[in-house]
């Protein structure tokens, strides 16, 4: 029971005499993730009622009266978009009832509409009357992994409308929004020049053609990361070259990288690992004294800094990901690239358009990476709150730390982020024994996790090549899980996910 719709005729008797149980009731589903929303067609309906009722009470200004009644309802509940097709519905005997049928059926096929019209509760559902669903009983809706309905329902006004005019201008394929959106970038980012692109995966690709790193050539990288970045460096044809990471962090280790340059290599590819870069610092000194470009895989720690400066803004060249799920995502797939060298990024703003300089005229082999209109619509509004998610996502890293420090679970390693750095805080990942075991017990007690990730890449079936050198990698994939994380979780959840994980890790530990 999740969706509530409160029908002209029952949201107008909120903050009257009439009921005062109504608001309470619809504060505490709106504390507890239900949402309650109001159709926005009925705005006008709701005000006329409203003011019906304050003059009926006799109050000396029944129209402020009522804009202050609606004010405070809007504080529980979110306005439903009335949309075209709920217009189609003028020959039926009730057309307000119709509309607000077509509405419901868009969030959700249980939504329910909360009416005290007995022409629309003899309709049946979803109409259904006050009594039947104040009786309810509300529990906690399950705890998840992320949470993007939760953004989503902050951002909605802002989302909808950027959406629509994109729908209105009808430039799905470069339009306005893209430039826009590359301008935010860059300055957020503190770089020249920002390119959006269809994928962090596509990131990597024409930022490595762009290098012209090819057959022959050597690129030095983590084996522990998500399959792009490997999988990107064997499919231009040249060998990735596996060094191990730091075991406190997972990124790349600085310092066992200088033993891995050849006279082939051509470039190196550090992952800022659940967030946190790598020693970028140290890496690009490296890569100096061999005459290197730095590709910074950036998928996951948009936002994130090092030494007060941003990733993606750090090295040569920095590649990121909208994936939906990431720090900064958008509602399908997309991603950015970041430079300051203005040669490279002339060559990449061809490569990502099929290598034209101007329409119909192709100066290189490119390919199709371009970023939707539609996305950079969504991530220019996502990036309003990216700085405020950001802090939320540190302050719940920094409450699970706490709650761990507490009472320390038994074969348990916390997240560990260096002093120069501040984490995007992607995932909250902890190192445990027993990993896969305890990974089914938190979901048998309702909690989700995640395993990133659960193979070291040259032992996934695409690679099959035996590494000796990377024994720190190899141990992270076996130990590491994600916890819930996302900048809207409350605290009393995370108690609830430390409780679970304490309670599986002391279980597991007593039946050895
Ligand atoms: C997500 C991710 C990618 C790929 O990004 P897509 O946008 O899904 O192509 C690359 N590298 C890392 C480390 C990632 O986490």
């Amino acid at each position: 029971m999740s969706d509530v719709i409160l029908d002209a005729s029952v949201a107008a008797i909120v903050g009257s005499a009439k009921s005062p149980e109504l608001c309470s009731w619809l504060l505490k589903r709106q504390e507890l993730g239900y949402r309650n929303w109001l159709y926005v067609a009925q705005q006008s309906e709701i005000l006329r009622l409203m003011v019906k009722d304050a003059e009926d009470e006799g109050r000396s200004d029944p129209v402020s009266v009522a804009r202050h009644r609606l004010a405070l309802l809007t504080q529980s509940c979110m306005w439903l978009s009335a949309l075209s097709e709920d217009g189609d519905t003028f020959e039926h005997e009730d057309p307000v009832a119709e509309s607000l049928m077509c509405a419901a059926k868009r969030i959700h096929k249980e939504a329910r509409i909360l009416t005290d019209l007995s022409s629309r509760l003899e309709i049946g559902r979803p109409f259904v009357n006050i009594q039947s669903i104040g009786s309810e009983q509300l529990e906690n809706l399950p705890i998840t992994q992320v949470h993007l309905q939760a953004q989503q329902d902050q951002l909605r006004a802002g989302l909808e409308s950027r959406l629509h005019r994109v729908l209105h201008h009808g430039k799905f394929i470069q339009g306005p929004e893209i430039e826009d959106l590359e301008n935010d970038l860059a300055n957020y980012v503190g770089v020249d020049y920002c390119l959006g692109v269809s994928s962090g995966t596509d990131a990597l690709l024409i930022a490595m053609m762009a290098l012209e790193i090819g057959a022959g050539d050597e690129v030095i990288t983590t084996p522990f990361s998500f399959i792009s970045t490997v999988e990107m460096i064997a499919l231009i044809g040249a060998t990735p070259i596996f060094s191990d990471v730091v075991p406190r962090t997972g990124n790349l280790d600085a310092t066992r990288l200088e033993s891995a340059i050849t006279n082939k290599t051509r470039a190196i590819m550090p992952v800022s690992l659940y967030g946190q870069c790598a020693d970028m610092s140290k890496i690009n000194q490296i890569a100096q004294k061999y005459g290197l470009p730095v590709i910074e895989d950036a998928a996951q720690s948009f936002g994130a800094t090092h030494w007060d400066r941003k990733s993606c803004g750090l090295s040569t060249v920095g590649c990121t990901s909208f994936f939906p799920a990431k720090p900064l995502g958008a509602y399908g797939d997309a991603g950015g690239i970041f430079t300051s060298d203005p040669d490279l990024a002339g060559i990449m703003r061809e490569l990502r358009n099929h290598g034209q300089d101007r329409r119909y005229y192709h100066v290189r082999l490119g390919v199709n990476g371009r970023m939707d209109t539609i996305q950079a619509a969504v991530l220019r509004e996502k990036l309003s709150v990216l700085d405020s998610e950001l802090s939320q996502r540190e302050l719940v890293a920094r409450q699970y730390d706490e709650l761990l420090q507490i009472s320390p679970a038994p074969g348990l390693t916390p997240p560990f982020v260096r002093g120069e750095n501040r984490s995007a805080w992607a995932q909250y990942t902890v190192k445990i024994d027993n990993r896969d075991h305890i990974h089914r017990a938190l979901l048998d007690a309702g909690i989700p996790s995640a395993i990133h990730y659960p193979n070291v890449i040259f032992d996934q079936p695409a690679f099959c090549q035996s590494i000796s050198n990377c024994p720190d990698s190899i141990e992270f994939s076996r130990r590491a899980i994600s916890l819930p994380m996302h900048p809207y979780m409350e605290s009393e959840t995370q108690q609830r996910v430390i409780d679970c994980l304490r309670n599986a890790l002391r279980s597991k530990n007593a039946s050895e």
